[in-house]
């Protein structure tokens, strides 16, 4: 029978934590989260991309508790606003902006914009103690609508139009949005890839 690996995501988020739980099971691989492990020092999202923010804060966390550790970083890019908000998605309209502040914001900076293209990023990184690390990304393109729609979800979504599905991320289902989202793209890539990603951990760790 093969060992079960040690996987700490670099989150205390339990929403996330589960999320990540469900679809890796089944694997030889048993999960923790940052609150498994008391007080660490906070990582500074202040990477220019997705990829900068996922790697810092996986390496960090393997690098800290000398263990595998997976990280992700999500945001939104608007076209018309050249990428913004981007990495810096969660603190749009400011330091301590709520989700309402940012999307009020994100609807003054797209006034009388025709061009509405914008998409949702998330970008995974599982890194060993030593800093190497692997990615996966997932993309969903949408528009911004000009109005909000929508109580589902959180962030951005009473703003994302998903044209597929003719509705907001906000007025999708957790299922329906699962299906399609950026993180479940980036986690799909993961999960089918699940079995050589535990050979190269053990090969680096
Ligand atoms: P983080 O990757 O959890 O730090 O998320 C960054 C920010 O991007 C969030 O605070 C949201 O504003 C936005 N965001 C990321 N994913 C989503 C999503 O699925 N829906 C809406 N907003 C999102």
């Amino acid at each position: 029978m093969t060992d079960r690996l040690l996987l700490v995501l670099a989150t205390r988020n339990q929403g996330k934590t589960r999320e990540i739980q469900g679809l890796l099971r089944g694997f030889p691989v048993e999960i923790k989260n940052l609150d498994d492990f008391g007080p660490i020092p906070e990582v500074e999202e202040d990477g220019a991309t997705f990829d900068d923010n996922a790697y810092k804060k996986a390496a960090f966390t393997a690098k800290v508790l000398g263990l595998p550790a997976l990280a992700d970083d999500s945001g939104l890019e608007v076209e018309a606003l050249g990428g913004a908000p981007g990495v810096h998605s969660a603190r749009y309209a400011g330091p301590s902006a709520t989700d309402a502040d940012n999307n009020a914001k994100l609807l003054r900076d797209m006034e009388g914009k025709t061009d509405r293209a914008a998409s949702f990023a998330c970008v995974i990184s599982v890194a060993v103690p030593s800093g190497v690390a692997l990615t996966y990304e997932g993309r969903c393109e949408g528009l911004i609508a000009e109005v909000p729609a929508g109580d589902n979800g959180f962030g951005y979504d009473p703003l994302f139009y998903y044209p597929p599905l003719d509705r907001t991320f906000a007025q999708l289902s957790a299922e329906e949005k699962n299906q399609v989202s950026h993180r479940a793209k980036a986690l799909a890539g993961l999960k089918e890839e699940f079995d050589k990603v535990l050979t190269w951990i053990r090969q680096h760790f």
